[in-house]
């Protein structure tokens, strides 16, 4: 392996571990990344771990600060919900596309992803197990899956990144309460929708279930005022009041209606 060869290696994996760290909320919003010492911890160069906040930050996970350095990009109620209305669009376009230029072997690929995360029913809600771990592994590829036969490559681009940033979200807000939704059903409305090649039916199941997961995540208290005001770092989020925030299938609804 060349020298040159072996630090694109080195810097690819560093890549991977901080998003993976930063995603999974091991480093909190607002945190801040000291390159010397995330050289040190990961016993990688400083010109690598540079290199890969350069590119978190180009992918919206990190904030290159003015004179301050790196940090965890903040976290807001707001940033939520606009991430969730861009989500929505980006993912029923996907899809849509999908529908249209879908072969025989996307309709295997997603009759067999749905089948084995519909056997794990509701397992995400049993957080820290295996079963939930299998869970979340399933339901990325369940809708990665739904999305590959989108023969545009940058919808498929924009749509990786902005999953990543929803997993964030997910991931920080701990484990979501299953009690209020019948997610088999609702990925059961999606793959039907598919496979039948509804596209209508397709966007409508896809925008209920992405809003139902963000509605969730701000019912509960973990993006509170008082929270958001613990992340250090200066670029503030935007914080709101939660009675001011119209519930995500009421916005869904209104759109549709005009
Ligand atoms: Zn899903």
């Amino acid at each position: 392996m060349t020298a040159e060869r072996a630090y694109k290696n080195i810097t690819a994996q560093t890549l991977d571990l901080l998003r993976e760290a930063i995603v999974h909320a091991e480093y909190q919003p607002g945190h801040k990344l000291r390159i010397d010492q995330l050289a040190k911890s990961l016993s990688v160069s400083i010109g690598a771990v540079r290199e890969a906040l350069s590119r978190l930050t180009a992918e919206g996970l990190v904030v290159a600060e003015p004179n301050k350095g790196f940090i965890v990009a903040p976290i807001s109620r707001r940033d939520l919900e606009d991430l969730t209305a861009v989500r929505v669009e980006v993912e029923s376009t996907c899809l849509e596309q999908a529908i249209e230029h879908g072969d025989v072997d996307w309709e295997g690929r997603i009759l067999s992803s749905h089948h084995k995360l519909r056997a794990l029913g509701n397992a995400y809600m049993q957080p820290g197990t295996d079963a939930a771990r299998q869970w979340h592994e399933l339901h990325e590829t369940f809708h990665d899956v739904l999305a590959s036969a989108c023969p545009n490559t940058w919808w498929l681009w924009l749509r990786r990144r902005l999953y990543v940033q929803s997993e964030r979200y997910r991931r920080i807000s701990g484990p979501i309460d299953g009690t209020q939704r019948d997610i088999v059903a609702e990925h059961e409305a999606i793959a039907n929708a598919a496979l039948a090649r509804d596209a209508v039916a397709a966007r409508k199941a896809m925008t209920m279930h992405l809003a139902r997961t963000t509605e969730i995540i701000l019912s509960s208290d973990f993006l509170s005022e008082e929270n958001e005001d613990k992340q250090s770092g200066g670029a503030i989020p935007r914080v709101i009041e939660r009675a001011s925030i119209p519930r995500m299938t009421e916005i869904i609804q209104r759109r549709e209606a005009r």
